[in-house]
């Protein structure tokens, strides 16, 4: 790839060549610098040598964890036996994530070319790019540029005439949120309901049929390129340490110009804001921000200034997930908000574990009565209790997630909910 500007400069990686049209072409793409560097990785770079790059980049991952990527890829052990499987996580059914369907529509060869470089380093054969099954253009859009790396042997047997080869499929699944969960993933890629595993083992060591697996997001594969090009010393030195590099921001709600936004990891919510944005609706600050995904837990104003790091949107008290940031105004009814939420976490239970599969429920079933003036104080008490149980005591962390709206609403603005009470108060 090529970084249109200096290098050192960058403002993007991912998004660099958003805007350029026909970039899903093969030919475009190469015109700016797409594939140009993989010979030199598939003759002049070891696996060692990538994922030493990847660990000094610092690159965390881009689906929601922000796990260190190059860890995650030291993790998978050598010599097993089994095949080693690279999955592509394009489920992103987030509420308020919106990022991962642009690289695909506008740039897939970025994600190829990543994914060609990591199944390299992990010592891939098979790879699958596991897409939300609503994704039916972006789907073809991959497909399509598959189809064009095939014919130009960057996929295949012998990669660009090295020892490296292969395949790699594009696998639609049926729209269920849980499925961005990289065990239910797996489960739905191998055919079955998709539904989250226990972990231990995790999928590094045991994942797509009972084999080493490494699940990464599109973002996180469409940056390694980049990476892999200028070095991890490079991306490194973008954002600040332990939070380096550029991240993209899906930005809705009650914003002048909401969209994706592509900035260096750091960058204060109030300048992804007011200077991309272009400010708020209603108001001068903000009077909620979910900022990473519905399922995390709310900021207010005073957060208005917290930098744009996993580090920091943790010390507010909340997580910077997939980075999906939803923005509220003093127009916004929270109740509606929190319902809203609890019905969709309530339909996409996947039913496993009972304070999940009930909890959502009540949450939803409460909600909606005070939301319809008939709750009472019992009912706040109720909403609490029930919320609070339900984290940690479940499989995964959808629980957790279906919790959080209801816990901040209480937690920042019980005036809002006493607001519905009435007389019931
Ligand atoms: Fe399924 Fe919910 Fe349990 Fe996750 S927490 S495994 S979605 S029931």
């Amino acid at each position: 790839m090529t970084i249109s500007s200096d290098p050192k400069q960058v403002k993007q990686i991912c998004f660099d060549n958003i805007n350029v049209p026909d970039m899903n072409t093969l030919a475009v793409a190469r015109e700016h610098g797409a594939y140009a560097f993989l010979p030199t990785v598939l003759k002049e770079f070891s696996s060692s040598k990538i994922i030493d790059e990847m660990k000094t980049s610092g690159l965390r991952g881009r689906g929601g964890a922000g796990f260190p990527t190059g860890l995650k890829w030291s993790f998978v052990p050598r010599n097993t036996g089994k095949p080693t499987y690279l999955l592509c996580n394009a489920d992103e059914g987030e509420p308020g994530t919106f990022k991962d369907r642009d690289i695909m529509r506008f740039d897939p060869h970025l994600l190829i070319e990543g994914m060609i470089m990591a199944g390299f380093a992990l010592g891939v054969k098979d790879a699958y790019i596991y897409i939300r099954g609503e994704f039916l253009h972006e789907s073809n859009v991959m497909n399509a540029a598959i189809q064009e790396a095939y014919a130009a042997n960057l996929l295949g047997e012998n990669i660009l005439g090295s020892e490296f080869s292969m395949n790699l499929v594009v696998h639609r699944g049926a729209g269920a949120y849980i499925c961005g969960e990289e065990t239910a993933l797996i489960e739905s890629l191998e055919g079955k309901a998709g539904r989250p595993r226990f972990k231990p083992p995790f999928p590094a060591v045991e994942g797509f049929y009972g084999c080493p697996t490494v699940v990464n997001n599109v973002e996180t594969l469409a940056s390694v390129p980049a990476i892999l090009e200028y070095g991890g010393a490079w991306h490194a030195a973008i954002g600040i340490p332990n939070n380096t590099g550029c991240k993209i921001f899906s930005v809705s709600g009650h914003v002048n110009k909401p969209g994706n936004y592509e900035v260096p990891m750091g960058t204060t919510m109030r300048v992804l804001i007011e200077d991309y944005c272009g400010g708020l609706q209603h108001g001068t600050v903000p009077k909620v921000i979910i900022p990473g995904g519905s399922s995390t837990p709310w900021l207010t104003a005073e957060h208005y200034d917290v930098p744009l790091t996993y580090d920091d949107i943790m010390k507010a008290g909340s997580f910077l997930g997939s980075g999906a940031v939803i923005v509220m105004d003093e127009t916004a009814d929270l109740m509606a908000l929190t319902r809203r939420l609890a019905h969709f976490s309530a339909h996409e239970s996947c039913g496993q574990c009972t304070p999940c599969r009930e909890g959502t429920g009540w949450l939803e079933r409460v909600i909606t009565r005070v939301e319809n003036g008939q709750g009472t104080q019992d009912d706040v008490t109720v909403l609490g209790d029930a919320a609070r149980h339900m984290a940690g005591r479940t499989i995964c962390a959808l629980a957790e997630g279906a919790a959080a709206p209801v816990l901040s609403l209480l937690k920042h603005f019980p005036e809002d909910v006493q607001a519905y009470l009435g007389e019931n108060a």
